[in-house]
């Protein structure tokens, strides 16, 4: 008999077929990735060729990966005397690779702290460039992400503020998962700077490990808040933690079963819909709904100590 060999080439071929590469007992998760305070977090203490150079990294990556992005813009940012052209330019890589952008306010304002008007004057006064270079690539600016996740300290102002943005043509974009990558990127670049690799590496270790973390709490969290995992959005920076280690970060995400999707897309699960009355510090809109039920969150993994105890050298005041 000849057979029986063969069957068993068969069966495991098909075995090989059926396992998917990542994690194959991961269920099918979704997740829109978009990144904030462009053009970057430091930009202030960054040139603009250096401006330059990171988010040519960042967004080769993200092409290379067909990954969807909105990226939220704060202009001021944009004005650094000598360098406006340039500033203005890597912008418009961001739509030149096929990405979109979005409002974060001219100068980053938090609505809770503020206050409506000055907040709404922020957004108008955000919107200048960005619809410019919107327009050149025909298309229209239709996303606003508040800046510190702040979304007002009552509920009288947070639905003020939302009648606001409705009336300007703005969806606002909602974040579920955050890993504070920002927290880490202040500390990457100084060692960046001062050719720390093995710092460098570290921080990129321990902030892949805290962000595995940070979304199985959050689907976990999801499933006992809403009863599923809805349609994810990531908030991630503009900054050379990124640029240098994002790929690292969608492989993260991948072997738990994430698809990248565009925001559009996640803001049409019917999550986003369900009633929301938080007030406070900006935190995760699964935290939002959460509280809106009654039950405050418990038991977030805990930011490591080691990098806020460093980002606080760093941002001691010069003598
Ligand atoms: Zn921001």
């Amino acid at each position: 008999m000849k057979l029986a060999p063969i069957l068993v080439a068969v069966a495991l071929a098909l075995c090989v077929v059926t396992a998917t590469p990542n994690a194959p007992d991961q269920p099918t998760r979704e997740v829109a990735i978009t990144i904030d305070d462009l053009p970057a977090g430091s930009s202030s203490s960054m040139s603009a060729a250096t401006l330059t150079e990171m988010t040519t990294k960042l967004l080769a990556t993200l092409r290379d990966q067909k990954i969807p992005v909105v990226g939220f813009v704060n202009e001021r940012k944009l004005y650094k005397f000598g360098e406006v052209d340039e500033r203005i330019k890597t912008l418009r890589m961001w739509l030149d690779y096929g990405f979109e952008l979005g409002n974060h306010t001219y100068s980053h304002s938090s609505l809770n702290r503020v206050g409506l008007q000055a907040w709404e004057d922020d957004i108008v006064q955000g919107e200048s460039v960005t619809k410019l270079l919107l327009a050149e690539h025909n298309m229209t600016l239709r996303y606003f992400r508040h800046p510190y996740l702040d979304t007002g300290r009552d509920l009288q102002t947070r639905r003020q503020a939302e009648a606001f943005l409705a009336a300007r043509g703005y969806s606002v974009a909602p974040v579920t998962l955050d890993a504070w990558d920002w927290m880490y990127a202040g500390v990457y670049e100084d060692a960046k700077k001062r050719g720390d690799n093995a710092l460098q590496d570290e921080l990129m270790k321990s902030y892949l490990s805290y962000s595995d973390q940070v979304f199985a709490y959050f689907e976990q969290l999801s499933k006992q808040t809403i009863g599923y995992e809805p349609k994810q959005i990531l908030l991630l920076h503009a900054n050379q933690l990124e640029a240098d280690h994002i790929g690292g970060l969608l492989d993260v995400l991948r072997k738990r079963g994430y698809h990248f999707i565009a925001l559009g897309d996640a803001l049409g699960d019917q999550a986003y819909g369900l009633p929301d009355t938080y007030v406070g510090e900006g935190t995760s809109w699964i935290d939002h709904w959460a509280v809106t039920q009654g039950k405050p969150p418990q038991g977030a993994p805990v930011f490591p100590q080691w990098v806020i105890d460093r980002s606080k050298v760093l941002h001691k005041p010069q003598p």
